[in-house]
């Protein structure tokens, strides 16, 4: 296992439209379990290949696994659950994610990124989903999220595509956080 180091805005890459997995062999595999590795140091839920400057479309994410329906308890209870690791882990690695279908109702959330540390922003997002991807053992997958995971998924496929959570909200909210962002990352 080795980490990787998570690149952060203005980075270029991050812009970029990640290319498709062809092949997925050991080199692939490698790659997701040390994305994971690298998730887990950085205490993320999720991360993207292009946010370690990798241009393949494969993402990480643990939203952990629950043992109750998660409209049983409140937003709020919710994500304390996830942050003080009361849920079981749940790794889950996508090769060629590809949403097929979005629910209608919205929800919106607060969002962070390891790519823009320190910085969060609500964004509403569709809180249901349908995703196909490919697994580790070559196995197309269809999967049902709502949820926390529906949003991980969502921002996270967007990373594949150049777009950041930030490029969901106000110009205005956009700029600020960005102008700070970059302002305090140039000085580390
Ligand atoms: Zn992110």
């Amino acid at each position: 296992m080795s980490l990787y180091e998570i690149i952060k805005v203005p980075n270029p890459f991050l812009k970029i439209k990640a290319k498709p997995v062809i092949d997925i062999n050991n080199n692939i595999l490698t790659i997701l379990n040390d994305m994971l590795e690298t998730m887990y140091n950085a205490n993320g839920i999720g991360l993207a290949a292009t946010q370690i400057a990798i241009d393949k479309r494969l993402i990480v994410m643990d939203c952990g696994k629950s043992d109750f329906e998660e409209s049983d308890v409140t937003e709020e209870e919710y994500d304390e659950k996830v942050r003080n690791n009361k849920i079981e882990p749940n790794p889950i690695k996508m090769i060629n994610p590809e949403i097929i279908s979005l629910g209608k109702d919205l929800q919106e959330r607060e969002e962070g990124c390891l790519s823009i540390p320190g910085y969060n922003a609500n964004v509403k997002r569709p809180s249901s989903l349908t995703v196909k991807y490919t697994n580790e053992d070559k196995k197309v997958i269809t999967l049902d999220a709502k949820g926390l995971l529906a949003t991980c998924i969502q921002h996270e496929i967007d990373h594949l595509n150049g777009i950041l959570f930030i490029d969901h909200i106000s110009k205005l909210k956009r700029e600020i956080i960005l102008k700070k962002a970059i302002k305090e990352y140039s000085k580390q």
